[in-house]
């Protein structure tokens, strides 16, 4: 967390890391603005205010997304589908529906998926989240 973090700024969201990771968080955005434009709009920019580098990704109800390595690097696609899947999360608790837990997991992973079959991701990534059960948030990482 030094000189080498810097911020800017992508239809108001704030972004927050390396030059790397800040160019990387855009193209994902911009990704998801191209190709899913509705679910842009109607989950990433009204809950996202701030997408923050950091070691453990988790997202919070003022609507930051902090976001590690292994969610933002694997693949770009991944990491705006990921993008999706946090919004949603946000989106539940504002339906004042449970956003956490089991079913709400597997509800993110809906959306998620459906939004990542529109941005072109992967039929790997596809793959691996339909044998994800609901339960990874009993893990370390919430994702
Ligand atoms: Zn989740």
């Amino acid at each position: 967390m030094g000189k080498r973090y810097k911020t800017d700024f992508f239809d108001g969201i704030k972004i927050v890391g390396s030059k790397i990771f800040v160019e990387h968080t855009k193209k994902a955005l911009r990704l998801l603005k191209k190709k899913t434009p509705g679910t842009y709009k109607t989950l990433v920019l009204k809950h996202l205010r701030c997408i923050r580098y950091a070691r453990v990704s988790q997202v919070n109800d003022a609507g930051e997304f902090r976001v590690s390595n292994i969610t933002a690097y694997p693949d770009l696609a991944w990491y705006a589908s990921s993008i999706v899947h946090e919004a949603y999360h946000i989106e539940l608790g504002a339906r004042g529906l449970v956003d956490s837990g089991t079913s709400a997991e597997l509800k993110c992973i809906k959306v998620q998926i459906r939004a990542g079959l529109r941005i072109g991701l992967s039929n790997k990534w596809i793959e691996h989240l339909k044998t994800r059960d609901g339960t990874h948030w009993k893990s370390s990482t919430r994702g």
